[in-house]
């Protein structure tokens, strides 16, 4: 097994094989996990009035000073502001406007007192000049108010480029009017399944034939991170009919050829000789556990992954060698993936290549446990669907016992 490329220098070697994509203009609706292209300016303050966090009265704190609850100070509601309206009166000496939740500021005032703390003299949604805020207390100058800019200056630098955008983000673009976002570009990744025993989800099993489960896991992954399929469906192990796909997808400029199963090294395993023969091969199995034989090289000078056949090989492949390179096709840190460190309720058997075991993590009493999801057969999807992480054991470990530190990958977001 000397020959075998270790998992870290194959990732490497695929990872520089890539550069970030270009800018794409996008509406607001669709920017959510998407990555900045360029740092953003604010275009106006934020906010961009001056206006009181609270219901109450706006007033001159300077009028409240001399207040205590056996000198009272009366002041008289002069002005009434609902949130949305513009005053065009100021308040002076002896006056208060009564203010709703993010209502301008009325000029003259420095300070809101929220509704709960004023007595009314007359009837409480009266604001005539009959009506009186009494106060029994003074009033600092600045309360309740949020003030132009307090969130954010004109001019200044509010989202930079490289970032992740969250639904916080799009808060914040649809508050400054940003409704058109330069993004990095989704890659267009082409998928092949490869294979003279495949059939369709949608048709029926006949004897020795088995349903393409593989493309609709990738779809789905590329999905989850953003990518843009080309579908190339099945090809049989025909050397000629893959070339021609193959061939065909390195004409729609992708940035991507994926196809899986046929790298092995059974009589009807054609696909490294293609990529061989039409571009190179880099890569050829990987020190790993599944998913040893694996290619990477260019097929006509497009990037190209011959991933194992069996679905979680082809699926743990792409996790670890496509999932970084998808990052920085939009210029996010290589290989930044939650992983967290989670102890073993079962003791794991491993082979010596670094693994990744389908698994079921999960806190009970104060800590994260792991257990495997089921049966390591990588052909066996039931326990790749119930797991909610792989659990990796590195390379050069063949026996984990009950209560060690596993490293652990999420799956899911529920850990
Ligand atoms: P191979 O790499 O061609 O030897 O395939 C390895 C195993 O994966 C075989 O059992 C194949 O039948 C299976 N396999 C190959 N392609 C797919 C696919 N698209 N979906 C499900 N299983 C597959
Ligand atoms: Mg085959």
């Amino acid at each position: 097994v000397s020959n075998l490329i270790s998992v870290t220098e194959a990732q490497e070697h695929i990872i520089n094989e890539f550069k970030p994509l270009p800018s794409e203009t996008i509406p607001l609706e669709e920017v959510l996990g998407r990555v900045l292209y360029t740092d953003l300016y604010a275009n106006t303050d934020l906010p961009s009035f001056t206006n009181s966090s609270m219901d109450g009265y706006a007033i001159r704190s300077i009028d409240s000073v001399t207040a205590s609850p056996d000198h009272p100070i009366s002041l008289s509601i002069t002005l009434d502001i609902p949130a949305g309206s513009d005053p065009n009166t100021a308040i002076s000496k002896g006056q208060a406007a009564r203010i709703m939740t993010g209502a301008v500021l009325p000029e003259g005032a420095d300070t809101v007192i929220p509704i709960e703390d004023v007595k009314l003299a007359a009837n409480h949604s009266d604001y005539g000049s009959s009506s009186q805020a009494i106060l029994t207390h003074p009033i600092k100058p600045g309360e309740y108010i949020r003030f132009r800019g307090d969130d954010l200056i004109h001019g200044t630098v509010f989202m930079k480029a490289g970032k992740e955008i969250t639904p916080g983000d799009i808060g914040l673009l649809a508050s400054l009017g940003i409704v058109e976002v330069p993004v990095y570009k989704h890659p267009k990744i082409a998928i092949l399944a490869t294979g003279d025993e495949l059939i369709e989800p949608n048709q029926l099993l006949e004897p020795g034939k088995i349903r393409n489960s593989n493309s609709s896991i990738l779809a789905a992954i590329i999905q989850k991170y953003h990518g843009n399929i080309l579908d190339l469906g099945i090809a049989p192990d025909n050397p000629e009919v893959i070339y021609n796909i193959l061939h065909y997808a390195a004409k729609q400029s992708v940035d991507l050829i994926i196809t899986t199963a046929g790298v092995s090294v059974g009589a009807y395993d054609h696909v490294r000789n293609i990529i061989q023969e039409h571009g190179k091969v880099d890569i050829w199995r990987v020190n790993m556990r599944p998913g040893k034989p694996l290619v990477f090289g260019n097929f006509q000078g497009v990037p190209t992954i011959g991933l194992p056949g069996n679905p979680v090989s082809a699926f743990v492949g792409f996790m670890v060698f496509i999932v970084p390179v998808l990052r920085k096709l939009s210029d996010l840190p290589p290989f930044q993936r939650r992983r967290f460190f989670a102890k073993l309720s079962e003791r794991v058997e491993s082979d010596g290549r670094e693994s990744y075991l389908r698994g079921h993590v999960g806190y009970e009493n104060g800590e994260w446990n792991a257990k495997l999801s089921g049966h390591q057969s990588s052909g066996n999807l039931v326990s790749l669907a119930q797991a909610n992480a792989l659990l990796i054991i590195p390379s050069g470990v063949k026996s984990v016992p009950v209560g060690s530190l596993v490293e652990v990958w999420p799956l899911t977001e529920d850990i």
